[in-house]
């Protein structure tokens, strides 16, 4: 059922022309333009050999004018399909398709004008060039079908002028030619017509499917975004901070541990409510986030008031220093806490800190333990500071 729609939705996304939307064909050409230049010149050169083996039929089929088509097709054909050649993998592709339909008219035209002109009484059987030339622009180049469409009507009407207008034309060919023209113009047209839809059914399929898979992946990627995310500050969680945390030590280069808990929060919340100490805490994680990717950190919310910080730096040369700038960061935020009962009338943070050299996994909560010791040092010294573990 959902294969049916998928399909029905593929068919409605081209219109009677064989048009993909806009977006589509320029994907289609990004994905396969090269191939189809490639293709085009090959089919030019192999195009060009069998063109020039015509020469030879006119030395006998139009005998009275055998210079004037071999200079015709030496010296206009050739130049002109060696000039496509060169253009095709240079121009855009809108370009590209108009100066195949302009060679190919070149290519139709010219028999038929060279029929028209000549007086030998076997001309006629030049005709019999025209569906290999359609068959080479319909079939082998796959002109886009909108072009075929044109280069086809026009071959056709100017061929079937010629059979009913050319002086000294058997009366008996009259209706057999103009058959045998017609029917084999169409039926390349046709064939033009199958390929083209087929061509693009199955790109808008694929395109489909890349864009469904894309989604897909982009949801997939969202998702465990949210699940390392703490839903209410934005920042890193727990789950996040663990994991991060197991690299670093994995990777058995310096970490320092940051643990960061509010002071006085609770008289904070009595104060002024829980959505003001949910807006608190926003604005110190922010501020915590800033402060971390400043310094090549990594900040998340350990859970409560409580916020983690990892650094790739040593104890002794970095660690006073974050640390003491990291109150220093939240007290400047200026969040008023006039119920605070320690003389203070401002938001700060108490940080404990500890770090390791040498990482190990078995390290993690050996890690934890010394930092939120040292947390308990600084709250019972007076909080607004930090202490190392
Ligand atoms: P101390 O300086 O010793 O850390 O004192 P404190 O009041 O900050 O510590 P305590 O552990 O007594 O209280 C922590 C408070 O943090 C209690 C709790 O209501 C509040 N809290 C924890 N998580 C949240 C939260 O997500 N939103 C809000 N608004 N408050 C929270
Ligand atoms: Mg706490
Ligand atoms: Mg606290």
């Amino acid at each position: 059922m959902e294969g049916m729609q998928a399909e029905t939705s593929v068919k409605g996304r081209l219109n009677w022309l064989l048009r993909m939307p806009p977006e589509v064909e320029r994907a289609e050409e990004r994905d396969f333009g090269a191939e189809r230049v490639k293709h085009l010149r090959h089919a030019i050169i192999v195009g060009l050999i069998v063109y020039n083996i015509y020469n030879l039929t006119s030395l006998y089929l139009m005998a009275d004018i055998q210079p004037f088509t071999v200079a015709m097709r030496l010296f206009v054909l050739v130049p002109g399909s060696l000039l496509i050649f060169l253009l095709v993998p240079r121009v855009p592709p809108a370009i590209r398709e108009l100066l195949l339909l302009g060679g190919m008219f070149v290519a139709s035209l010219l028999p038929l004008y060279l029929l028209y002109i000549s007086q030998s009484t076997y001309a006629s059987y030049t005709l019999g060039e025209l569906p290999l030339v359609l068959l080479f622009g319909n079939m082998l180049l796959v002109l886009r079908f909108r072009f075929a469409l044109v280069f086809t009507s026009v071959t056709c009407l100017t061929a079937l002028w010629v059979v009913h207008n050319k002086p000294g034309l058997d009366e008996n060919l009259i209706f057999p030619l103009t058959v045998q023209v017609v029917t084999g113009l169409f039926f390349t047209l046709y064939g033009n017509w199958h390929v083209e839809r087929q061509r693009c059914l199955t790109y808008l399929a694929q395109y489909d499917a890349e864009n469904r898979a894309d989604r897909a992946e982009r949801r997939g990627d969202e998702l465990r975004d949210l699940t390392l995310t703490d839903m209410l500050t934005g920042i890193a969680n727990r789950r996040h901070l663990d994991e991060t945390l197991d690299t670093w030590l994995d990777r058995r280069g310096e970490v320092l541990l940051l643990m960061v808990d509010v002071d006085h929060f609770k008289a904070f919340n009595d104060r002024f409510g829980h959505v003001a100490g949910d807006d608190c805490l926003r604005r110190i994680a922010n501020a915590l986030s800033i402060f971390a990717a400043r310094h090549d950190g990594f900040a998340a919310r350990y859970g409560g008031e409580e916020f983690t910080l990892l650094f790739p730096v040593d104890l002794e040369t970095g660690g006073a220093f974050l640390a003491d700038r990291l109150v220093r960061t939240v007290r400047e935020l200026a969040i008023p806490h006039p119920a605070r009962a320690d003389g203070l009338t401002h938001v700060t943070v108490s940080v404990g800190y500890a770090g390791t050299t040498d990482g190990g996994l078995r390290d993690a909560r050996d890690l934890v333990t010394r930092a939120d010791l040292a947390l308990y040092e600084a709250k019972s010294a007076g909080r607004n500071r930090s202490k190392a573990g």
